[in-house]
């Protein structure tokens, strides 16, 4: 066929093939997130989050001050993918476990957040999250947000 229209382009196979591919690598990784928040058990023990701090295991850091800390994620979502903790717990295992007194660190954490966002060029938009117990998707008992952005995002969330 010599028309335009019906030139057969060799590369669209491929492309499709890419696209179901990280399609299928998307749908594996939400399946691991979620056995890895189904198999933690909700506690006010040390986390993983703890050695981060401690400088026991390393992370890449990319915001600290006395109160918080904001590292990557090690498996990320979106081409940002930042966690921001309080450094000290305090029982703030989640969201769910706050009281009055953490009004405070709250507060700090989000604006955290909003600061780190600025620092990562994300002006066009991003999304903060906070999972919270095994239906929330929680898998580590230490408060942390989710800065997520560097791609559109979609709404309903899974
Ligand atoms: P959540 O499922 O909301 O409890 O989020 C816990 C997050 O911690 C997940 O996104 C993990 O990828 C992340 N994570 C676990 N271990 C590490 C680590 N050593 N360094 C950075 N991120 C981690």
């Amino acid at each position: 066929m010599s028309g335009r229209g019906c030139r057969e382009d060799k590369t669209r196979p491929l492309i499709r093939l890419g696209i179901l591919g990280s399609h299928l690598s998307a749908l594996s990784s939400m399946a691991s997130e979620k056995e890895a928040a189904l198999a933690a058990v909700p506690s006010d023990s040390p986390t993983i989050f703890d050695k981060i701090i401690n400088k026991e295991i390393p992370s890449t850091v990319v915001y600290e001050d006395d109160k918080v800390l904001a590292f990557r994620d090690i498996s990320p979502q979106a081409p940002t993918h930042i966690l921001i903790i309080p450094k000290v717990k305090d029982g703030l295992t989640g969201l769910s476990t706050a009281e009055e007194r953490h009004c405070e660190i709250l507060g700090k954490l989000l604006y955290a957040a909003k600061l780190v966002a600025k620092q990562e060029g994300l002006e066009d938009g991003f999304r903060v999250v906070i999972n919270d117990g095994p239906k929330g998707c929680q898998s580590v008992y230490h408060l942390h947000i989710h800065l997520i952005g560097g791609r559109q995002m979609n709404w309903p969330p899974g």
